[in-house]
Order: structure tokens, then C-alpha cells, then sequence
């Protein structure tokens, strides 16, 4: 792409003429495996890329952890500009997990889960569960529940929103924050632990 700068209006984005935004020359696109070019596996999806590549695992390894952080939508060659704030920190943690001796670090997300389906959120769940288990801490800012009543320590910022909150409500376990009558939070986990109780 060829960006257009235009006063007073935002920049412009057009197709380089010169390879049709295919970002390689004829030489380089002639190259292929298993029949596809660079330009060709560049406009993959994570997901189809992870079936593609799946024996070679050096490159395997490295896309399956960009699926398990849900983003398995996303092209491989896709801008990192065009990504969301959300899908880049998703895109970190992967690069994390890829990283496979990282210990003894500390992660703070900023709701993370803004975006993301219920299957993605479970599996950014057991991601965020696997950092901890390699003897990471992990703090998110979350208003996502499911998130929220996953973790093993909750410090309930309010009691309202906005001007009505910033301060410390309470702070303990899921269980011990669901006894907390002053707690919004306390009252959504006890709804959905007594929910989860009946299936
Ligand atoms: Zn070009």
C-alpha cells in the first residue's frame, strides 16, 4: 500500500501499482510450497495457515499459539495497525507463550476480552491459566465476568462506575468477594457460581 498524505484529511491508502499489493516481485512470488507463493500464504488465516504448516513446527508452533489466543480470524500478513487494542495485546501474550521460559514475570491486561466470543474468552482463560502456571502473576482489568470469577484473587474497584467508584470495595477470593453484600461484582459471581452449581 502507498500512503497519501492529505492535509486536513486523513491519510489515504491506495494499491501499489507496481505489484498489485502483492508486496513481492515476480521473481520472489514464483517461489512456492505446496503450491502457494508468499503472496498467496500471506492472505491465509491463522486458522487455515495452523492446517498448512502442520508439519513443519517451527512455523506450526509458533501460528497454533496465535489461534489459541483466539485470533485464528486474523491473516497472516494482516498490518499490525489495523489490529484492535485488544487483538494486540492477544497478540503479545502469544508471542509470550511462544517464548516457552518465561517465568517469574508480571502480565497487566486492560480487558482483554473486549471483542471476543464466549469460546475465545474460555480459551484466553486457559492461556492466562498457563502463564500462571509457569510461575507468572497475571493482573487484568476486567468488567468480564467470567474472567473475573476465574481468577484466584479479586480486588473490586466501584462501588459504582465512573465518579462513583475508585475505591477498594473489598478484595479475597471469588468465594470470599461473593459473601460481600456491598459488592456489585460479589453479586454477579454469587449468581453465577449458584448457577453453575445447578448444572
Ligand atoms: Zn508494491
Amino acid at each position: 500500500m502507498i500512503a497519501v498524505e492529505m492535509h486536513f484529511l486523513p491519510t489515504v491508502y491506495v494499491t501499489c501499482d507496481l505489484c498489485k499489493g502483492k508486496r513481492y516481485n515476480k521473481e520472489v512470488l514464483g517461489i512456492k510450497y505446496k503450491k502457494k507463493n508468499i503472496y498467496d500464504i500471506l492472505s491465509m488465516s491463522v486458522e487455515d495457515a495452523v492446517k498448512f504448516f502442520k508439519d513443519i513446527p517451527n512455523v506450526y508452533d509458533r501460528i497454533k499459539t496465535l489461534e489459541d489466543v483466539g485470533l485464528g480470524y486474523i491473516t497472516l500478513g494482516q498490518p499490525s495497525t489495523t489490529l484492535s487494542g485488544g487483538e494486540a495485546q492477544r497478540v503479545k501474550i502469544s508471542s509470550e507463550l511462544y517464548r516457552k521460559n518465561t517465568t517469574k514475570t508480571v502480565y497487566l491486561l486492560d480487558e482483554p476480552t473486549v471483542g471476543l466470543h464466549y469460546e475465545d474468552v474460555r480459551k484466553l482463560i486457559e492461556i492466562l491459566n498457563k502463564l500462571v502456571d509457569r510461575e507468572n502473576s497475571v493482573i487484568v482489568i476486567e468488567h468480564n465476568m467470567d474472567i473475573i470469577k476465574s481468577s484466584d484473587y479479586i480486588v473490586d474497584v466501584g462501588p459504582e462506575g465512573g465518579d462513583g467508584g475508585g475505591k477498594v470495595v473489598c478484595s479475597g477470593t471469588p468465594e470470599q468477594i461473593a459473601q460481600n453484600k456491598e459488592s456489585h461484582t460479589g453479586k454477579f459471581i454469587k449468581r453465577t457460581l449458584k448457577k453453575e452449581k445447578n448444572i
